[in-house]
């Protein structure tokens, strides 16, 4: 199966990267659940040594979210942070990034607890807004690190507008685009230079596996990618590689049927009078509704309410009986969670003030079951 240049999105997301296995013609890449390859005599082999080095169900995977996203290669690995961490090993002691200040709380630990003591250096701003972007990039600023939407407040930034001013001052762009996913936005298309995501989110989307990718635009930036993910090797296994792989193939129609229940439910939301404040890009009154509307394809699958104190959000979260209780996202379950107890609670309170991330705020990741059955859930839970 060779596509051809001109196949649309679920096309590529199906077929991209995925020719039936040479022995057999199965027509889903089979799991290589090998760690070495018997080689025909010294120096000859069939191009695979050893299972660090090269897995073919782990590169079949690498070149269809590359596909996907439209970069020239792709690297997985055992989960998102350790695909972030790789990124920064293409920096000096003594670098400097400029980072989304609302990040996943995850990168925010990284960056600040382990890496900085490696002489790395991090500034955070609100990245959708341009004049604090370029107040803070410095002679030592090598990345622009974009999350967007962020979460929980869901705040976006102008890749195209982001992408332009970093380059002009000879700055890379890294953008974290696991809570869109490529169905809602490349955004290597907008000008970005590396794409990460934690495909334990949407890519993946079914809830069964922990990982992470890069995709790359430049070769000397893939080189390099491809020699640290075999040095220090947290690569992804096979059996997760495949059930990524498996993912991707169905990513167009869960995105459409995820957008399109979250809306629903986000304007639901909007309207109940128990609810003091939605946060959602596709609602008119969102701050940044207007560039969501040109940057993304529909407005993704979170969404984030205030129910006014904690004390209010423990008895709502008590009583939903089809959403879960749960970290994470991009599945095809509905999930709630509590950023300030629960995903963000690595991250100091007078910072989590400073972003916006109430004590009363629950946030959603809308899956794909029936809408009527989660807005019913809805409105028990908050009756
Ligand atoms: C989950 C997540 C990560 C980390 O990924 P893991 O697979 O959990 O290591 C990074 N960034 C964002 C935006 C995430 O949602």
């Amino acid at each position: 199966m060779k596509l051809n240049d001109t196949a649309r999105f679920s096309t590529v997301c199906i077929h991209a990267g995925q020719e039936p296995d040479p022995s057999t013609g199965a027509i889903t890449v089979p799991i290589y659940q090998t760690s070495t390859y018997v080689q025909e005599g010294l120096g000859q082999h069939k191009g695979f040594e050893y299972g660090r080095t090269q897995n073919p169900t782990r590169m079949a995977l690498e070149a269809n979210v590359a596909a996907i996203e439209g970069g020239i290669a792709g690297f997985v690995f055992a989960s998102g942070m350790a695909a972030i961490d790789t990124l920064l090993t293409r920096l000096e002691s003594g670098d400097h990034l400029v980072v989304s200040d609302n990040t996943y709380g995850g990168t925010f630990r990284l960056f600040e607890r382990v890496r900085r003591k490696f002489g790395l250096d991090f500034s955070y701003v609100d990245t959708s807004r341009h004049d604090l972007i370029d107040a803070a990039i410095i002679a030592r600023t090598k990345y622009l690190f974009i999350e967007t939407p962020t979460n929980p407040m869901l705040r976006i930034t102008d890749l195209r507008a982001a992408s332009d001013l970093a380059h002009q001052r000879n700055v890379r762009v890294i953008v974290d685009n696991t809570f869109a996913s490529p169905y809602i936005q490349r955004p290597l298309d907008f000008g970005a230079d590396i794409v990460v995501h934690s495909t334990t989110k949407f890519l993946n989307g079914h809830s069964d596996s922990v990982g992470g990718i890069i995709v790359l635009r430049h070769q000397d930036d893939a080189e390099w990618m491809k020699f640290v993910q075999n040095a220090a090797g947290a690569i992804l296994g096979p059996m997760d590689s495949w059930l990524v792989l498996r993912g991707t193939k169905t990513l167009p129609i869960r995105m459409e049927r995820t957008n399109a229940n979250a809306q629903t439910l986000a304007e639901y939301l909007a309207s109940h009078s128990r609810v003091e404040r939605v946060i959602y890009p596709g609602l008119p009154d969102h701050p940044h509704h207007t560039l969501a509307k040109r940057q993304m394809r529909g407005f993704g699958g979170l969404i984030s309410f205030d129910v006014g104190s904690v004390d209010r959000a423990r008895e709502v979260l008590g009583r939903f009986r089809l959403m879960s209780l749960a970290e994470s996202l991009g599945g095809v379950e509905t999930l709630i969670s509590h950023p300030a107890i629960m995903t963000h609670a690595s991250v100091p309170p007078e910072r989590r003030a400073a972003i916006g991330i109430t004590e009363g705020m629950i946030r959603i990741s809308v899956g794909i079951e029936d809408v009527e059955d989660l807005r019913e859930d809805l409105e028990q839970a908050l009756r």
